[in-house]
């Protein structure tokens, strides 16, 4: 997820914060020590209600944390890998590579997070309850984690994916339907609806002078539409993209270009004529690097004349190469994560051809206008002139 950084690793498991987070943290932080605790709790000093309000909020991250952590292990005992967990306020993001194979796998990953949480507010309640009166700090801390983990729990749970609640709906849907992208489109739309509903009740609540609420749930409502989509694209995505393989879509004759030539030979030869963005490096018929045209632009022009493409190419030993038999489910997130347009196809150490984003959406698009397992909304980026 874009504007996140890492803060650490559980059980192999990293743990990312989006920026939002830490948006949310200064806004709980300042409601609950100017709001919240003074109401519930009169005559604690200022400092009190500052640090109070801070202790509160950092706690309510660490209850978060464990609601993905129980989701991450679940989904790992399952057998699906789990790269990391990125969290967002009222739970997180698990980034869990693979959708699950069964809707009960599905409904099982999903229902433990919300019962985590509601199971740490049940336990923060019963703490509580021997200090009822007390007006301590303590007291305090306690009562507030009982109710936001009950909230957590019970908020997750509301059918709108990606919500706890929409992966249920979903697993039920699919349970129901056999179908994994008729499930996942109906606790898509469920999905955005609500978060639509958040939304307008923010604004409402906004103008109705109840300001910081209104930005919390707008906000909420933000993240869930952005949620919503782009859960929706991936899936449709998989689901277009299963079962074809790399050899299926890639250029069998890519562009190639000798290693000892130079870059200025090079761009005006190969790239300027033939209007090329990258080409393959060959070294007797065997695979060198790759080239491209911003591996070019980081050497200065004056260079271009004796620097040979073989220095300034990107070396096989760094490149990713695929197998014309690997799936494009596994392909695309590898660009994605890489964040590379292209990768060369070897079979034996021997360049057989390239895969590239451009082919993989032309693919989609062809699909598309056949009609055969329609991908919906993204899908349909406009090819641009490749090699
Ligand atoms: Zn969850």
């Amino acid at each position: 997820m874009p504007g996140s950084f890492r803060i650490g690793k559980i059980a192999g498991i990293d743990i990312d914060i989006n920026v939002s987070w830490i948006i949310i943290l200064v806004l709980l932080t300042v409601s609950l020590a100017t709001g919240w605790f003074p109401q519930l709790y009169p005559g604690w000093s200022s400092a009190t209600y500052w640090v109070v309000g801070l202790i509160s909020a950092l706690l309510l991250f660490v209850s978060v944390l464990l609601h993905e952590l129980a989701h991450s292990l679940v989904a790992r005992r399952r057998g699906l890998p789990v790269k990391s967990s990125t969290l967002f306020i009222f739970g997180g993001v698990s980034n869990i590579e693979q959708e699950p194979k069964s809707p009960g796998v599905e409904f099982q990953m999903a229902v433990v997070g919300p019962l985590t949480s509601l199971l740490i507010g049940a336990v923060c309640f019963l703490l509580q309850l021997p200090l009822r009166g007390t007006n301590s700090p303590l007291e305090g801390i306690l009562f507030y984690l009982a109710v936001t983990n009950v909230l957590l729990g019970v908020f997750n749970l509301i059918p709108g994916f990606p919500l706890d609640g929409g992966r249920v709906l979903r697993s039920i849907v699919w349970r129901i339907t056999g179908s994994l992208a008729k499930a996942t489109r109906a606790a898509s739309i469920t999905g955005q609806t609500i978060a639509y509903l958040f939304i307008l009740l923010g604004i409402w609540l906004f103008f109705a002078g109840n300001i910081l609420d209104g930005i919390w749930l707008g906000f909420i409502g933000w993240f869930l539409l952005s949620a919503a989509q782009s859960a929706n694209t991936q899936v449709m995505l998989q689901s277009a993209l299963r079962g074809v393989t790399v050899g299926e879509v890639m250029n069998p004759t890519p562009p190639t270009v000798p290693a000892n030539i130079s870059l200025q030979k090079l761009i005006d030869e190969y790239f300027l004529p033939r209007g090329l963005r990258f080409a393959l490096v060959i070294q007797g018929d065997r695979l060198a690097g790759l080239i491209t045209l911003s591996d070019i632009r980081h050497v200065p022009r004056e260079q271009w004349e004796y620097i040979p493409v073989g220095q300034a190419m990107i070396p096989v030993e760094r490149l990713h190469v695929v197998s014309p038999q690997q799936s494009l489910n596994d392909v695309l997130p590898l660009m994605a994560g890489r964040d590379v347009n292209q990768l060369p196809v070897v079979q034996n150490g021997i360049p057989v051809g390239i895969v590239s984003r451009d082919a993989i959406m032309r693919y989609l698009e062809v699909r598309r206008s056949l009609g055969s397992g329609t991908p919906k909304g993204d899908g349909g980026k406009q090819p641009s002139e490749a090699a």
